[in-house]
């Protein structure tokens, strides 16, 4: 849809909106404008029956549309993690307040598909807007995506996609469903810029996947460009410049490419080891909270989930998820990391992290209240439907399973007891699971520090989260900005706690891994180094530079220092 008839605007025509994949892309503009009118209309009663009909044929056009899209997408390994949102938009496809809503609205006001569909996307709306929780109400956006899918099918419309553009374009479009994202091909598609969405929008996710710059929320770029004219997109700062200057276009270029060379400095290090110059080799993990975190983090070179917070599959939801859900999550994980380890803690719930699902009662002083292992204890059903998905996904690949906020021998104990009694279970079953699966702890209380030569006797590693950790031990609030200025994690104390830890550990001959965000801090490296850590995990963007600065020193420099 290459637009020829240039109307000039205004040089250096700047639009702001959220950057939501950082990188500069400097293309052409591809106007993707795919919106339709829907009118309602009344209908005689003798035409009601073609009405259903058509509704039915649209469905099943979308139903088409969205299996082709799948079969394409999951030839692309990037991709792969992504599929669930085809899935998604297939079921509400199939969703019984869509459909027979749909078709009642139709019979009972006597009026077109068009007007029955638009007040069926609209009780959706009602029902969306009034949830609380931000990513949740954002998932409405999977509901117009395939209402907008719809709209198109009815109007008759070829489907013009993502797919079909031009070299170096930047796409710019009312809205990209996933479904659309997904059809971007990299080789034509440097950037896209849209009027709608937020930053924790699956098109938003995606974008960083397929690393390509992106601006969301801008809400009038489709008003204001035109197909085919010069356009910049900064993704980090979620600038847009239309019709940029000469000067701009130079500032831009220059910051392209600084961009670009840093990126590819530590991507060179990505594949490198991370040894010192003596030959030490610190495994270097990422910190994940969701699949999507996946495959990015193995991009930034992680060599396995030194934590992954199953939490984050519990929370803004009313019921828990069951041993299936939890199951399948866990083996995307397990399987996405291809053989390298994946250490999934169990539950680090309650005290300020709220469960609508689990009742819990409002406490006076929730960080050290009823939460993470004292509240899986409590509920052994609960605790034990973990553990069996956990076990059954340790089948597919390597599975380490961590305990949290663990204070004494006994909780580590009742643990290990339930984590028998699930195995037990599957091999009656006929389940398989990895027998032999490593269980360790995290150390993140003073009290886990003063008995850390007895908790190693009970597991196969430890693993320090100094957030906690140092909040507990310097009686900091880790989330209170007054007190901030006292959360110093070289802190004698803390470095004192560190080095019990590690010397318990290397007693035992258990592995030891820091996960708190300490870990991130180049700076910290070289003492953590010469503390003994053989592990570091943290948030996958951080690994590239942790290992620049472990490879220009050698382990004798961070014992001396
Ligand atoms: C920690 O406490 O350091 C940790 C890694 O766990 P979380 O931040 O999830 O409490
Ligand atoms: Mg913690």
């Amino acid at each position: 849809m290459m637009d020829s008839a240039k109307i000039e605007i205004p040089e250096d025509t700047y639009l702001v909106g959220v950057g939501v994949s950082p990188g500069i892309a400097i293309g052409q503009t591809y106007l993707l404008e795919r919106r339709t009118i829907a009118v309602e209309r009344p209908v005689p009663p003798y035409q009601l029956d073609h009405e259903a009909e058509r509704f039915h044929d649209a469905l099943e056009t979308a139903r088409a549309q969205l299996t082709a899209i799948k079969t394409k997408a999951s030839e692309r390994s990037e991709l792969k993690e992504h599929l669930y949102i085809i899935d998604t938009h297939l079921l509400i496809l199939a969703d019984d307040m869509l459909v027979s809503g749909t078709e009642k609205a139709i019979r009972t006001h006597s009026i077109n598909v068009e007007g029955a569909l638009k007040r069926t996307l609209q009780q959706f709306r009602d029902v969306f807007d009034s949830i609380a929780d931000e990513y949740l109400r954002e998932r409405i956006s999977d509901i117009d995506a395939v209402g907008a899918r719809l709209f198109r099918a009815l109007a008759g419309r070829v489907e013009e996609t993502p797919a079909d553009v031009e070299t170096k374009a930047v796409i710019v479009a009312h809205d990209l469903s996933p479904a659309d994202t997904m059809q971007i091909d990299r080789n034509k598609t440097v950037g896209f810029v849209i009027d709608c969405g937020g930053r924790t929008s699956h098109t938003a996710i995606l974008a960083r996947s397929l690393g390509i710059p992106a601006v969301v929320g801008l809400e009038n770029v489709t008003e204001v460009a035109l197909s085919g004219q010069p356009v910049i997109i900064d993704g980090h700062t979620g600038t847009v410049i239309l019709n940029p200057s000469d000067d701009t276009f130079r500032e831009y270029l220059k910051k392209k490419q600084a961009y670009e060379y840093l990126e590819n400095e530590l991507r060179a290090l990505q594949s490198l080891p991370a040894e010192t110059q003596d030959g030490f080799h610190v495994r270097l993990m990422g910190n994940v909270e969701l699949a999507s975190e996946v495959s990015p983090a193995k991009d930034y070179g992680a060599e396995g989930i030194g934590l992954y917070r199953t939490e984050f599959l519990y929370m803004n939801r009313r019921e828990m998820p069951g041993e299936e859900e939890q199951f399948e999550a866990y083996r995307a994980i397990v399987e996405g990391m291809e053989k390298k380890p994946v250490t999934i803690r169990t539950l680090d719930l309650g005290g300020d992290k709220y469960l609508p699902g689990l009742d819990l009662e409002d406490e006076d002083n929730p960080a050290m209240g009823l939460r993470a292992i004292r509240l899986s204890l409590k509920d052994p059903d609960l605790f034990k439907t973990q553990l069996r998905a956990i076990l059954r996904a340790s089948a597919f690949g390597k599975v380490r399973v961590m305990f949290p906020m663990v204070t004494g021998v006994a909780e580590v104990r009742s643990s290990k007891a339930l984590l028998e009694v699930a195995k037990e279970e599957l091999r009656q079953e006929g389940t398989a699971y990895d027998s032999k699966i490593d269980v360790g702890v995290m150390i993140e209380t003073p009290s886990a520090v003063l008995l850390a030569g007895v908790l190693a006797e009970e597991v196969d590693f430890f693993s320090i989260g100094t957030n906690d950790l140092i909040q507990y031990c310097l009686a900091v609030d880790r989330g209170n900005e007054h007190v901030a200025y006292l959360y110093e994690p070289l802190h004698p104390a803390i470095l004192r706690a560190l080095k019990t830890v590690c010397d318990a550990a290397r007693k035992a001959g258990i592995d030891v891994s820091m996960c708190g965000e300490m870990a991130a801090e180049p700076l910290y490296a070289l003492v953590l180094l010469g503390l003994g850590f053989d592990e570091l995990s943290m948030n996958a963007p951080c690994i590239a530079r942790v290992k620049q600065v472990l490879r220009l020193v050698s382990r004798r420099d961070g014992e001396k220092l």
